[in-house]
């Protein structure tokens, strides 16, 4: 992989990166798309990172469908796949860790200790061995974007991290790879976290700013649903995701649910139409 992408550099491409843990769906492929409008040759990686799973997660049952991943990967146009083994990436005796303090440490961090640290090892890696002008990130994954962004930031990588906007189902549920253990019930109440976000824009549009406000009608539309579970709803600033007490700058409302044993995540980014404006802009 690191020959292939030295040789893209020599010819001077712009190489785009979309790293995945495979299971591919229509999120991915947005990343791909924009990839291959912006960059040649467009590199995707899959690779189930087992240092980003805690040891009460579901590492060993994430699904793993190479086959059909790779000819998804091939019919979107995508120039090579780096699909490593864990022992290639991490080798007896690897010890160096990349960890952005701070950020790492709330919200997804907080429910899943160590994740981010896993998150942004590999993250580093891969931007390490292929060098891409440019990788691309799903807004999905909201936090994990903004701290992978900060970690460019810190350690000056010359790759540009590009975050795209979240892929839904048509009744609003966020794709994504875990999706595929809910049950049929279970299908049927997973758009509740698409529901209750969606209310909370309505009553931001409506010009509710106070943050408690909204957070209580976020657990009161989730706790209708009885087999969902909320592990948070907040609304925090969107640099620093500490909580807000208003919105009145770019912010996240953001959410993790169980519903059954799936834990989902969710979220709506928000921000001033204008520095000095009340008017919302949506990003959703
Ligand atoms: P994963 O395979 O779950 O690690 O995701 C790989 C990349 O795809 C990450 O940058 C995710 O944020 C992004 N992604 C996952 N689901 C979606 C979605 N529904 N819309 C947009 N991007 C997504």
């Amino acid at each position: 992989m690191k020959e292939q992408a030295r040789q893209a550099r020599a010819e001077n491409r712009i190489i785009g990166l979309v790293p995945t843990m495979g299971a591919l769906h229509r999120g991915h492929l947005s990343l791909i798309e924009r990839g291959r409008r912006e960059c040649s040759p467009v590199i995707a990686s899959i690779f189930v990172n087992p240092k980003q799973f805690g040891p009460n997660e579901d590492f060993s049952k994430y699904p793993r469908t190479f086959d059909r991943d790779s000819k998804i990967l091939e019919q979107a146009g995508v120039d090579s796949v780096f699909a490593p083994e864990p022992s290639e990436i991490y080798p007896n005796g690897f010890s160096t860790y990349v960890q952005v303090e701070g950020l790492s440490e709330r919200l997804e961090g907080r429910s899943r200790p160590g994740h981010f640290r896993g998150v942004t090892t590999v993250v580093m890696k891969l931007l390490q061995i292929i060098q891409p002008n440019f990788a691309y990130f799903g807004r999905k994954d909201a936090q994990q974007a903004r701290i992978i962004t900060q970690m460019a930031r810190d350690l000056n990588l010359d790759s540009e991290i590009v975050v795209s906007p979240i892929v839904r189902e048509p009744d609003g549920l966020a794709l994504s790879s875990r999706n595929a253990y809910l049950s049929a019930e279970e299908r049927k109440a997973a758009p509740v976290l698409y529901r209750a976000l969606d209310a909370a824009k309505s009553e931001l549009a409506a010009g509710v700013r106070d943050a408690l406000q909204l957070q209580t009608s976020l657990r009161r539309k989730l706790d209708s649903e009885p087999l969902a579970r909320v592990d948070y709803a907040e609304v925090v600033d969107a640099e620093t995701f500490e909580p807000v007490m208003r919105v009145s700058k770019p912010c996240y409302v953001l959410l993790a649910v169980f519903i059954g044993k799936t834990r989902l995540i969710d979220n709506l980014y928000l921000e001033p139409k204008s520095p000095d404006s009340d008017e919302l802009v949506f990003h959703f």
